[in-house]
């Protein structure tokens, strides 16, 4: 099934509005994605259960209760799902995405950490475990991302920068498909394979620099095209046109983290904003953000619940709940998909 603008997902912000205008509009709509054919009971397997009074589905197999976002990324959230959604929302429907500030103001939230947790628990889901490698013509190069402080040189500068690989699929005649990016311990050759072997399907035809961590990943599968910059140089070439893809992808997450982020990046998150990044550039042609909304909701039903301290580094204790929702009021609407749910008295 491919999910339509309008029938499973809100094609505008107004319908977006028309949607979830309560809570129970939103867990409604979680629990139709979640269980389109109807509830299954993640204990046991069982096919079919009943909605009872506490909220919950009873399972006829096991006994056992399953609250809808039990086992999701909303699981004992704090903040209403109508909060939640709105931040889904702004998230997907925004090309670039948004810092945490400005999801804060747009929330109206009294809590910068709320919006930042909801930020990273929201990129958090965005990496599919079993997602499908890059294929075809794939460039493969490594970037130092972060540690722009001017006036720190050598030693303490090069701390705070991370090594950073990068692959991209080249496209014929002209463009470039989907990207990955990951930290790299160091660039030797068993971090570059291993990024390698990880990202790119064997088979593919992988273009690299001269670089000598490469060497050997055509006995991993792959056919390995070295473009040695010492030979473009001679020719008179610029050497920084061996990998026009990676350059490309490299200087747009750069300039992203500049931008949307103002750089306030920390080394310990900088994997899960790479993997926004990539998410974002893999879904640069998609025409409705809707669907994109669809994609990260979906992600997040089937995630595991994520606590607010794997997040942090160093805990925030100011955590000020937000203030439920305003106004409210919206009937629910009926042109949104629905769960199917049998009802019985307890
Ligand atoms: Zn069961």
């Amino acid at each position: 099934m491919r999910p339509r603008a309008g029938v499973h997902y809100p094609g505008s912000a107004g319908e977006f509005r028309s949607w979830f205008g309560t809570d129970e509009d939103c867990l409604d709509y979680l629990d139709w994605l979640r269980w389109p054919e109807g509830f299954g009971c993640p204990r046991c397997g069982h096919a079919g259960g009943w909605w009872v009074a506490d909220g919950r589905y009873k399972c006829p197999g096991c006994g056992g209760r399953t609250s809808v976002t039990a086992g999701t990324l909303f699981d004992r959230r704090r903040t209403p799902l109508t909060v939640w959604f709105e931040a889904c929302w702004l998230f997907a429907s925004g090309k670039d995405g948004m810092s945490a500030l400005s999801l804060q103001r747009s929330l109206e939230i009294g809590s910068y950490a709320t919006a930042w947790s909801m930020l990273h628990r929201l990129r958090s889901v965005l990496v599919r475990p079993a997602r499908d490698r890059l294929t075809g013509t794939v460039e493969v190069d490594e970037t130092y991302i972060g540690g722009e402080e001017p006036g720190l040189r050598g030693g303490r500068a090069k701390g705070k920068k991370a090594l950073v690989g990068v692959a991209v699929e080249v496209q014929e005649p002209r463009g470039f498909g989907r990207a990955r990016m990951a930290i790299l311990a160091d660039g030797s050759a068993a971090s570059l394979h291993s990024f390698v072997t990880a990202h790119v399907e064997p088979g593919s035809r992988v273009i690299t620099d001269g670089w000598t961590g490469y060497q050997g990943i055509d006995k991993l599968g792959y056919t390995h095209e070295p473009r040695s910059q010492r030979a473009a140089r001679a020719r008179g070439d610029d050497p920084g046109g061996l990998l026009p893809g990676v350059h490309r992808v490299a200087s747009l997450v750069k300039r992203w983290l500049l931008g949307t982020h103002q750089g306030s990046v920390e080394e310990a998150h900088l994997q899960s904003y790479l993997d926004e990044f990539v998410f974002r550039f893999n879904r640069r042609r998609s025409r409705s953000r809707g669907m994109v909304f669809y994609r990260v909701l979906e992600l997040a039903v089937a995630h595991e619940p994520v606590r607010y301290r794997e997040l942090v580094a160093h805990p925030k204790p100011k955590r000020v709940p937000p203030s439920p929702p305003g106004g409210g009021g919206h009937p629910p609407s009926m042109d949104r998909p629905r769960a199917h749910r049998p009802w019985r008295a307890p």
